[in-house]
């Protein structure tokens, strides 16, 4: 078994799921006692939101590199990034060590062609949603990505940074969030890419009427089929 690193702490809210799914999916498939092999460098959020409010990406991405160095020096064979929004600066991150970073929208994109989907709505972050460092990555595996109007854009942006990343779950913006994967799915999304690691902390199954990605959940997953193989 390999040694997976996380890079989190964005929120930690979502990398507290990383570890359970991990330790979870590593039992399913050895059985027994078995648990993921994992080491995890969290970092100070309000400090990497900081940096992304004043779009000072090169800062951030320096601070992400130097935990994947210490991931690396810790043991870790495998990295994950445990973001959708900061893999903005995935090259910077990935390029500072010799082990490999498993990328978010790779392995979502992947799990959307294994569906037979190929229009996806995608939900996330302001930067995520808008910036092409995540779209473009997502469209280069074929996919067709749509993104909610700018009223849709800025509910669902607000509710990952004042509520999701505290830990706070409402009602009401579940609904909001209906709303705006109804208007996605009425604009032709054959499937919602859930593509910040807290919303599915928020959004679940049966909140939409087309599939759903949960990314955190699809990032642990092929994680663990990449630390179980060999070699
Ligand atoms: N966890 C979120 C994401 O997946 C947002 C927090 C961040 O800005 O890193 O994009």
């Amino acid at each position: 078994m390999k040694t997976i690193g996380l890079i989190g702490g964005m929120s930690w809210e979502s990398t507290a799921e990383y570890y359970r799914l991990l330790n979870e999916l590593t039992r399913q498939r050895l059985g027994g006692l078995h648990s993921a092999k994992c080491v995890l460098y969290s970092v100070d959020f309000a400090e990497i939101e900081r940096l992304q409010a004043e779009a000072r990406w090169d800062e951030a991405g320096d601070i992400l590199a130097e935990a994947a160095k210490a991931l690396e020096a810790a043991g870790a064979e495998l990295l994950l990034l445990c973001t959708n929004t900061m893999h903005k600066v995935a090259d910077r991150v990935g390029s500072a060590v010799g082990v490999p970073l498993l990328h978010l929208a790779d392995t979502t994109a992947e799990a959307v062609r294994d569906q037979g989907v190929h229009r996806v709505g995608l939900l996330g972050t302001a930067f995520t949603m808008e910036q092409d460092f995540y779209r473009g990555r997502l469209a280069s595996h074929g996919l067709d990505v749509l993104v909610p109007k700018a009223a849709g854009r800025e509910t669902v942006h607000r509710v990952i940074y004042e509520e999701l990343c505290l830990g706070v779950v409402k009602e009401e913006s579940r609904d909001a969030y209906r709303a705006v994967i109804d208007e996605l799915v009425a604009a032709g999304a054959e499937g919602i890419v859930l593509g910040c690691t807290e919303i599915e902390l928020l959004i679940r199954p049966q909140d939409s009427p087309v599939p759903v990605f949960p990314t955190t959940r699809l990032h642990a997953e092929a994680a663990v089929s990449r630390a179980l193989t060999a070699p």
